[in-house]
């Protein structure tokens, strides 16, 4: 049964949890060549350190949740508190107040798969996996993209086949974050091949660790391997794992991408967690700061940070009042990934050849990482261009792009 807590004793109730078990967090001032000069948007850790982060985002996600905090509005029926979104907000703003350690490896699980297996799963399956997902036992990745389907997900080609109660896996996906250490994973397969592409789908939670699926690291630009192939070879999965009817799978990959622009272009803002202050002294100590041409375009990158973050929190209010976001998400998500540009943009002009040779000096070559990672977040959750066409298209009012399925 749900509980009634007013917002003043849950503030309270919060507040004495965080303070007994997390330090209030310091605000993180630039001191030029003080502590690590790493700037990175995507995972580029030793297996040694994803094990570290997975563990201690594990063990805070535990902690959170026995207190009461992991799942503030999520059905008690599957282990959540059956507050208010305003409680949830309440909490999250308190918290930020806090070093917490990185949640990471739950964004996709968490984020996306999570409020499908809620909106599509059978009871069975939303007993047996949420209150897990949510307490961070176990750890869920997205299984969607194809090396023949991104953009044009409707025309991947993994095949699900009926036998009896269950269903036979076969296929390859790519580009799957994080499936080196997930446990479940939501696919999205073929049942009928006959149908038109978007009526020929099926969706299902697939366990990781079945006979037959195979995890195959791919290693980035920028060092890591954040991303697998993975392969299924007569993988089996009973039919109660199935997420919504079959041959609905359509809807079903629509619910996680709508969660899936929420959680990238709503989570970053503008500058995604590239502090103005950074920049500011990376170009003092370059003796850079009275030019007029990276001042100008420090100043562009500042206010467009500023703007897209109202644009995600306006697309936020929208799902947060419990509607459907419209292509608020698709401008959210392009204007952080244009302000990144402009931040890629700024550093080349202030670096120069220092951010492609590493002379060992402090806080230059660094920032490297950080500028390699960013064609991957134009790609990520719809590309830029698909993300101008929805624009283009619902915003705008143009004509739709002949013959296109998106
Ligand atoms: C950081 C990162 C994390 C990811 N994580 C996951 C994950 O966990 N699970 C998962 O399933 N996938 C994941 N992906 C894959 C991602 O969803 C796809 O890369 C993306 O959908 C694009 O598909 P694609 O790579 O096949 O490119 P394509 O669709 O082949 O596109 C190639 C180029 O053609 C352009 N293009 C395609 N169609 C059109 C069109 N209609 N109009 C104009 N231009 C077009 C694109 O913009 C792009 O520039 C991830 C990708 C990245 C970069």
């Amino acid at each position: 049964m749900s509980e009634t807590v007013s917002e003043e004793a849950f503030r309270a109730e919060a507040l004495e949890f965080l303070q007994a078990n997390v330090k209030p967090k310091v605000e993180e001032t630039t001191n030029w060549g003080e502590g690590s000069d790493r700037v990175s948007l995507l995972s580029e850790k030793t297996k040694e350190e994803e094990q570290a982060e997975l563990e201690a985002a594990k063990e805070w996600r535990q902690k959170l949740f026995d207190a009461g905090f992991a799942w503030i509005t999520g059905p008690t029926a599957y282990g959540g508190r059956g507050l208010t979104p305003a409680h949830e907000r309440l909490f999250a703003s308190i918290e930020a107040e806090f070093d917490t350690p990185s949640q990471g490896p739950f964004g996709i699980g968490l984020g996306m798969v999570a409020p499908t297996i809620l909106a599509h799963a059978t009871d069975e399956v939303k007993q047996a996996y949420l209150r897990r997902l949510w307490r961070g036992e176990i750890v869920a990745c997205q299984l969607f993209s194809e090396p023949v389907a991104g953009s044009d997900l409707a025309g991947l080609q993994t095949r699900a086949l009926r036998d009896g109660d269950e269903w036979v896996l076969n296929g390859q996906k790519v580009w799957t974050s994080g499936a080196q250490y997930s446990d479940i994973g939501e696919i999205i397969c073929r049942t009928d091949p006959d149908a038109p592409k978007h009526k020929g789908l099926t969706g299902f939670v697939v366990n990781m660790h079945a006979p037959g699926v195979e995890v195959r690291p791919l290693r980035q630009m920028t060092g890591g391997a954040s991303f697998n192939e993975v392969f299924f070879t007569d993988v089996r999965v009973p039919d109660d794992h199935r997420l919504g009817d079959v041959n609905q799978g359509w809807t079903v990959a629509l619910t996680t991408l709508m969660n899936e622009r929420a959680s990238i272009g709503g989570g970053g803002g503008g500058g995604s967690g590239v502090g103005a202050s950074r920049l500011i002294e990376l170009m003092r100590h370059l003796g850079r700061d009275s030019d007029p041409i990276a001042r100008q375009r420090l100043a562009e990158i500042f206010i467009n940070s500023r703007v897209s973050s109202y644009t995600s929190m306006r697309a936020m209010a929208k799902i947060k009042a419990g509607q459907l976001p419209g292509p608020e998400m698709s401008i959210a998500k392009l204007s952080l990934t244009n302000n990144l540009q402009r931040i890629s943009g700024l550093l080349s002009l202030v670096l120069g050849p220092k951010l492609v040779a590493d002379s060992g000096e402090w806080g230059t070559y660094a920032w490297s990482e950080l500028v390699l990672g960013i064609p991957g977040m134009r790609v990520a959750g719809g590309t830029d261009e698909i993300m101008r066409n929805i624009v283009g298209e619902r915003v705008l009012g143009l004509p739709k792009e002949p013959g296109l399925s998106k």
